[in-house]
């Protein structure tokens, strides 16, 4: 779990932060080392109360370990502690975030954009579903059956109203039920969303795009999860169409605390039309007083902000540039080829039925059983035997509605079925699989 190297890393970048801060007067706060380690140690105890985050054999929840230049820069930047709200507060960390933000709309094919790092997806969502109501007042806002659930909430708080739009049996929206909403005339934003949290199907932006053409409403891309993919040449060439269409869209959230290998709370917002900054106005007195260049917070609804994530992404941007053909575009194919290896080896199995084939890189799966209610108890019991064997996965409620097709042998006598689910988001997933799934057919036998 534990490279020392990454420790002596640490300690050698600190070495030459101080040496920046090596002309003023000696200062060194007094620490009560005995006291500090005694309550490490109770912190140490307490935190083996996880699951094995960091392991292959945790095939669960969306969760992805940070990478160690993320890491060890994160915590390298707790000495300074930037606040990414104004300059005042984080000088060299804003720089950074602004240059990340250039780097990560060129993913996108956008320059001039507008976008600054958020505590996470919602945050981002927030901000974006806010900028679309003022520019569309009054207008709903609609997303997918199966985009994420904060959406509706979201639009609760900003007193929005909100519909969602059925999914067709890959669990992308469908275009058909999207345009007859579309006919009702109030509708003010689509959230299409690139990589849905529970099945990664991408909804279909060039068809959604060409409805644009006929009706007026602005396009949110929620690609909180599966932005990064635009990166990867192993998805299917109609994703891969999806992800190309995303220059077109007004907005864009991407979650580096995703697939982009930083620590928790780092959300990003991208706008493509800059002028959107305006809407951001506020009157605070006492925020900016050290230079006429950009705060960060006149762009954003959040105030004080890590600059460690600014800084962590910033070094890990560095050192792996978001390029395609690149080291971090051929671990996302990785972890791709992973979903598909696992896909493919639960379909030769006795024991499990997997739904649609991956679209990134989430599975999902139910145990063969009579029926739907069989199954669901059975998924309930895998999940809890393999967790003792140390094999993470997670559960998924999805309506039956949705999974007849992939399931036709398991008989339909409840509304919904609890299905087991892998997200297999490190690359080290592929070479794992095989024995992920014998894990599990033992325990399922
Ligand atoms: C994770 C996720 C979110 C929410 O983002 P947080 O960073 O958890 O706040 C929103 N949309 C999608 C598609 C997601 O996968």
């Amino acid at each position: 779990m534990i490279n020392k190297r990454e420790l002596e890393l640490l300690q050698r970048a600190l070495n030459q932060l101080a040496e920046g801060f090596s002309d003023l007067p000696d200062f060194s706060p007094v620490i009560d080392e005995s006291a500090i380690a005694s309550v490490l140690s109770e912190v140490a105890e307490r935190m083996q109360d996880n699951y094995p985050y960091f392991h292959p054999q945790y095939a669960g929840q969306m969760l992805k370990p940070p990478h160690p230049v993320a890491r060890i820069a994160y915590a390298m930047s707790l000495w300074i502690n930037p606040n990414n709200h104004a300059l005042d507060g984080g000088r060299a960390s804003s720089a950074m975030e602004k240059e990340c933000i250039v780097d990560l709309g060129a993913v996108f094919g956008w320059d001039n954009l507008l976008g600054h790092l958020t505590g996470g997806g919602t945050m981002a969502n927030l901000e974006a579903l806010w900028v679309a109501e003022r520019l569309h007042p009054g207008k709903r806002i609609i997303a997918s059956a199966q985009a994420h659930y904060t959406h509706s909430r979201i639009s609760e708080v900003l007193g929005i109203e909100f519909s969602s739009v059925p999914v067709t049996r890959d669990g992308c929206m469908d275009i058909a039920a999207l345009e007859d909403l579309l006919q009702q005339g109030d509708v003010g934003t689509v959230v299409v969303t690139m990589g849905n949290t529970g099945l990664g199907a991408v909804d279909p932006l060039p068809a959604i795009l060409k409805l644009r053409e006929q009706y007026d409403f602005r396009i949110h891309a929620d690609a909180a999860y599966g932005g990064y993919f635009a990166l990867a040449n192993g998805i299917a060439d109609q994703t891969s169409q999806a992800f190309a269409a995303l220059t077109n869209v007004e907005s864009i959230v991407i979650d580096p605390h995703k697939h982009g290998l930083q620590p928790y709370g780092c959300g990003c917002i991208l706008f493509r039309d800059a002028s959107v900054g305006s809407l951001y106005k506020h009157g605070s007195p006492y925020t900016y007083f050290s230079s006429a260049e950009l705060h960060l917070g006149e762009i954003s609804l959040e105030c004080s902000r890590p600059g460690a994530s600014a800084v962590a992404l910033w070094a890990t941007q560095r050192l792996l540039p978001l390029v395609r053909n690149g080291e971090f575009s051929a671990e996302l194919d990785e972890c791709l080829a992973a979903a598909r290896n696992f896909h493919a080896r639960l379909n030769a199995s006795e024991l499990f039925t997997p739904l649609m084939p991956p679209e990134l890189d989430i599975v999902v799966y139910a145990p063969n059983a009579p029926t739907t209610t069989a199954s669901s108890e059975r998924s309930r019991e895998i999940f809890m035997k393999a967790a003792d064997a140390n094999l993470h996965l997670a559960l998924i409620e999805l309506p039956v509605s949705l999974t007849h097709f992939w399931l036709p042998d398991i008989e339909r006598n409840s509304e919904s079925i609890t299905c087991l689910r892998s997200v297999l988001m490190k690359p080290e997933h592929n070479y794992w699989a095989e024995r992920i799934v014998r894990l599990l057919e033992e325990c399922a036998v």
